[in-house]
This record gives C-alpha cells, structure tokens and sequence, in this order.
C-alpha cells in the first residue's frame, strides 16, 4: 500500500506514523499558547497509540536540544552571511556578541513551537512504522 504523502513530509506535518494521516496534536495551529503539547491519544484515524508509555516523549527532548543547536549554528552562519557579523582573527570572537545572542533568541523565540513539535514528531516516527490507513485497532 502506497503511503498518502512521504516519510518527510509525515515528520513535517505532524502525522500518525502509522497511517500518515491523521493528525498527531488536537489544534493545527502551533503558535495557540496552551495547545503546543496537546496530543491525541490515538490517532484519529488509524488508532496508533500516541501515548505510547510513560515518559516516551522525554526522548524527544534530546531531539530538541539538537535542533536548537543547529538553529544557532544557522543563525551564526546566516549573520555571518549577510554580513551582520565580523569576526576579530586574534581573539577568535565575534565582533558584536550581543548581535549573535539577541538574534538567536528571538529566532528560537519564534521557532520554539515548531521545533517543539517537530522534535515529538520525528522521537515518534524513529520508533513507529507505516502500516497503511486500516490499521484500525
Ligand atoms: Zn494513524
């Protein structure tokens, strides 16, 4: 059985592994403050079981750490880039820290629900395997 979309874009939209369908959090929109982490407990389409044991999503907070450290090495590079960014050769630090430091944060800022998200989706995806759409259970 052909999945409905690929395995990145399962990871991307916030997909049941499972069937790749149903949606794995209650409200779309993840910048709605108090449903960032909201979850289906199962999926509503396939019936996956989101909740899969006590503390799986902990895991995902490694994957967060990850991302927020690609993040801040993107906005490095990007400041670098754009030419927002000097670089004393004798020192080996950046011109203006506090440039690196305002931009980082308010970038996390912004990006901090996705990234959030993204992190549960992809721990949940390592672990579960497409089984098509009637997999009811
Ligand atoms: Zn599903």
């Amino acid at each position: 059985m052909k999945p409905p979309r690929s395995y990145l874009a399962s990871i991307l939209g916030n997909r049941c592994p499972s069937c790749r369908e149903g949606r794995m959090f209650k409200v779309p929109n993840p910048y709605w403050p108090r449903t960032i982490n909201q979850m289906h407990p199962s999926c509503p389409v396939c019936g996956e079981n989101f909740k899969r044991e006590p503390g799986f999503y902990f895991g995902a907070a490694y994957v967060n750490y990850a991302m927020t450290v690609a993040l801040w090495v993107a906005v490095l590079v990007a400041l670098y880039v754009f030419g927002a960014l000097g670089w004393i050769e004798f020192t080996g630090m950046f011109e203006q820290p506090d440039t690196v430091i305002v931009s980082g944060i308010v970038t996390l800022l912004v990006l901090l629900p996705l990234i959030q998200r993204l992190s549960r989706s992809l721990w949940i995806h390592l672990f579960v395997r497409f089984k098509g759409t009637k997999a009811k259970q």
